[in-house]
């Protein structure tokens, strides 16, 4: 690993410092955000091939025709899901590489992260656990049905897009939490559910594309 890391420098200072400069630029305010953004290392997430644009702004493959999603993105979605308050519980659906649940693992006190395909999930762990990110449980499930047992969460967050808004999920929010969540097939938006002790309030945000979520385990 420690090849990698030195052998393209992608660990310098000046590439993180420009990834957090653009995602400044794109208007990621939260600082707890950007410093969770700077602390990962992200082209250890994807193929060694691809390694050199880990730190463009781009969504990138993974294998099995899923993506690592763009930086802005993960960003963004984290950010709207603190609301600048610090994370107790939270969720993840898809968790792909496992580099958005390591980001996470910086701002959250425990996280949660779920993925339907066994390769990918052997991976993650894998990689989490290589990283020593110890507040990341990583699951081998269907997410469709969120993590009834390990409810309620202080917040969620989907990283594959659901064609409608899910009731079984929001009903896994803490009073406070908050979810953030792709929605729609074609035309896809973000959304943010926001659960308080009189019930739910829906926000749409800006408009995005995710894969899809998919049903059943791969
Ligand atoms: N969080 C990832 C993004 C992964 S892409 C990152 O950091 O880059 C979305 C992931 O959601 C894919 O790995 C896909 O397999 C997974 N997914 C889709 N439907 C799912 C479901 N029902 N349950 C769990 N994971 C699902």
């Amino acid at each position: 690993m420690s090849t990698r890391v030195n052998g393209i420098g992608m660990t310098s200072q000046r590439t993180r410092a420009r990834l957090i400069e653009r995602l400044r630029e794109q208007g990621i305010k939260d600082e707890a955000v950007l410093a969770a953004m700077f602390e990962v290392p992200r082209h250890l997430f994807v193929d060694e091939a691809l390694a050199s644009r880990a730190y463009d702004d781009v969504s990138l493959p993974i294998n099995y025709n899923q993506t690592i999603s763009q930086p802005y993105i993960v960003a963004r979605m984290i950010e709207v899901l603190r609301a600048a308050s610090p994370l107790g519980r939270v969720l993840e659906i898809g968790t792909g590489c496992g580099y958005q649940a390591a980001v996470l693992a910086q701002v959250a006190r425990e996280v949660y992260t779920v993925e339907r395909i066994k390769p990918l999930y052997e991976r993650a762990r894998k990689q989490l656990s290589d990283l020593k990110i110890r507040n990341v449980s990583v699951r081998y499930a269907d997410g469709t049905a969120g993590l009834p047992e390990t409810a309620p969460f202080d917040g969620i967050i989907m990283a594959a897009a659901a064609p409608a808004l899910s009731a079984v999920l929001r009903e896994q929010l803490a009073v406070g939490g908050r979810m953030v969540l792709p929605v729609g097939t074609q035309e896809q938006w973000l959304y943010l559910v926001e659960r308080d002790a009189r019930g739910f309030r829906e926000t749409q945000l800006e408009p995005v594309k995710f894969v899809p979520l998919l049903m059943g385990k791969a």
